[in-house]
């Protein structure tokens, strides 16, 4: 499947439900968040019938995501039914990690090959203070129960480096990276949602931080999979350390990426609204011939690139959340 620029889109991420039991500062308002109405969430059959149509039309890896995705009740039977999809060759998760120790066994069996765990910080108030939840050691136990499975998942943790928040904690999360075979990731902050009002740390910044601690970091080139992330692997470290950098570093021209939100939006953009009403198309009883046409036609008009950072908003820009898109 190509668009209108000629890339090749292959990758969905999928956003289970815009709930969550953490309340990030950078990402969830804890004053009430407005989540969607149930009724408006794409139901189990909506779900796979859409990602059954994304996935004949030529997406090939699927993350699913949310909000927190562990939170969905049937989040096994999803997950087996679109890996056991024909032409699917991976399916991985998001997750923040609380509630990812019990369920991982069955995430395996259902065909999961990857999880990426968000984690800012190591030491247990940080992690509260930007997680608003007091649940750093059930993110711990997920993180060492995916750990205990890295012969047949592959492991990322990702982190949102922040201004005077999680400055001193980037070190030692790095460092997981050499005693555990995982690959550790630093996202820059996107201005959605809060992310607009908080304060990132660019690339070049951490990257200093982290030779000044473990020595010269020579580019390597990652796990597969790896997306549009930029990874160095220090001398002796079991796993990469990456940076994925939307901003600084912009990487729209080899964007390979389609979102559906819990909503049925396919958004073909982080930054803007741009996309389809699937969910509208389906529960009006659109035929699979319009609803492939109607793809195709979002597809060709995928925005070409984003512009974080040259404005402070702007027409057609999203409103939605970070929770609410998947990240
Ligand atoms: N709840 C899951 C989690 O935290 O991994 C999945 C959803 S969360 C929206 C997906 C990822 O987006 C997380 O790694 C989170 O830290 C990241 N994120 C949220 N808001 C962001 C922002 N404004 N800029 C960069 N990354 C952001
Ligand atoms: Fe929840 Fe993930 Fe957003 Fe944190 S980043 S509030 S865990 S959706």
């Amino acid at each position: 499947m190509r668009d209108g620029q000629g890339r090749t889109i292959d990758y969905l991420r999928v956003s289970l439900t815009d709930r969550c039991n953490l309340r990030c500062s950078y990402c969830m308002p804890e004053e009430c968040p407005r989540w969607l109405p149930r009724e408006r969430l794409l139901a189990d059959e909506e779900l796979l019938r859409i990602v059954e149509l994304l996935v004949r039309m030529g997406i090939r890896d699927i993350r699913l995501t949310g909000g927190e995705p562990l939170l969905r009740e049937n989040l096994e039977e999803l997950a087996g039914s679109i890996a056991a999809m024909e032409g699917v060759r991976r399916v991985s998760l998001t997750t923040n990690g609380v509630l990812l120790a019990g369920k991982l066994p069955s995430l395996l069996e259902a065909g999961i090959s990857g999880v990426n765990i968000s984690l800012n910080a190591l030491e247990r108030d940080c992690y509260r203070k930007i997680a608003g939840r007091d649940l750093w050691e059930k993110a711990w136990e997920g993180f060492q129960a995916a750990v205990s499975f890295s012969d047949r998942l592959t492991v990322k943790v990702n982190v949102v480096p922040m201004k005077g928040v999680n400055e001193d904690q980037l070190v030692p999360l790095a460092a997981l990276a050499a005693r555990y075979p995982v690959h550790v990731r630093f996202i820059e902050m996107m201005p959605v949602g809060r992310g607009a009002y908080t304060e990132g740390i660019r690339e070049e910044e951490v990257l200093k931080r982290l030779e000044a601690a473990f020595g010269p970091l020579l580019l390597s080139p990652g796990p597969a999979g790896s997306g549009p992330a930029v990874y160095r692997r220090p001398e002796g470290f079991l796993g990469n350390i990456g940076w994925i950098s939307a901003v600084s570093h912009k990487f729209c021209d080899r964007c390979s990426r389609i979102r559906l939100t819990a909503d049925g939006w396919l958004k073909t953009c982080l930054q803007y609204e741009a996309g389809l009403d699937l969910a509208g198309l389906l529960r009006k009883g659109a035929s699979r011939e319009e609803l492939l046409q109607a793809v195709e036609e979002a597809i060709r008009m995928k925005p070409a690139c984003h512009a974080f950072g040259e404005a402070q908003e702007g027409d057609g820009w999203e409103k939605r959340p970070m929770s609410g898109i998947g990240g």
